[in-house]
């Protein structure tokens, strides 16, 4: 089994995730930037993080042989604060270039607040002026019909953006639909209790089908698994869908999403 991990928050992850990552088939991992369990709270902190993002965390998957891409945005969930988000969004231009950055992520929204609403609109803004893909977090159960459609129509709005270079991650059962239907690529993450178990993801293909969709574990720093994408992969199989099908789904469609991007090369797998 071949497999890309498109959204895995791996500076909370240890070593021993990458090598059993990579026993598992994982051929490329692709790391959004997000919170991670704490309020940053400054600009410079921000800066590392992107540091981080940039250098060192490819610097560690490089010594396991895995390829290592990121998405640079100040994160729905630290977005109230519009002055920090001003700042921390005027240093991405300094990185954006960076030989494993593929877009602008993971943005969206969290609370569905009018800050965040505003902060989301900046990042749209952003990646419409450097011509970079869009990687967007949905929230949270009650909140994520909402929010989704919240973060649909203010992508709409802008005339710049195409849906084709816009994944929207974390949809469920009740937004999947409003996404595909929209023109956007779809995300599903297989977490142990929220948001998708494994079975539920396979139900969601045999509904909606593998066009323009995409199944990860975010495995950040709370309950989650690093290995959901290809514990899912053997779901399918035990439900007997051939390993064609599953190519697609856990491969070639991530694949096709980021080679929009020139920096993303096909892992020879
Ligand atoms: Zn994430």
């Amino acid at each position: 089994m071949r497999y890309i991990e498109p959204h895995a928050h791996m500076v909370s992850r240890t070593t021993d995730d990458y090598q059993a990552m990579l026993t598992a088939g994982c051929a490329a991992v692709c790391e959004p930037a997000f919170w991670a369990g704490f309020d940053r709270g400054t600009p410079e902190a921000f800066y590392n993080y992107f540091l981080q993002l940039t250098e060192y965390e490819p610097a560690r998957a490089a010594k396991f042989g895995l390829p290592h891409y990121t998405w640079l945005c100040i994160n729905p969930k630290e977005a109230e604060d519009p002055i920090l988000a001003r700042e921390v969004i005027s240093f991405i231009p300094d990185f954006i270039d960076k030989p494993n950055v593929l877009g602008i992520g993971e943005i969206g929204l969290n609370k569905n607040s009018r800050n965040e609403l505003k902060v989301l609109e900046w990042h749209i803004e952003l990646a419409a002026e450097l011509d970079q893909l869009i990687l967007v977090h949905t929230p949270h159960l009650e909140d994520k019909l909402k929010g989704t459609k919240l973060i649909l129509d203010a992508l709409k709005a802008h005339p710049k953006i195409k849906p084709d270079r816009v994944i929207i991650d974390h949809v469920e059962e009740h937004t999947v639909d409003i996404v595909l239907d929209r023109g956007f690529w779809a995300g599903m993450t297989l977490y142990p209790e929220s948001k998708c178990t494994p079975a539920r993801a396979i139900d969601i293909l045999e509904n909606y089908g593998t066009e323009k969709i995409w199944m990860n574990s975010a495995c950040d720093w709370g309950i989650s698994v690093p290995l959901a994408v290809p514990r899912t992969a053997l779901e399918a199989k035990a439900r007997g869908y051939n390993r064609r099908w599953i190519d697609k789904v856990i491969f070639q469609n991530p694949v096709n999403f980021m080679k929009q991007c020139k920096k993303f090369k096909k892992p020879d797998a």
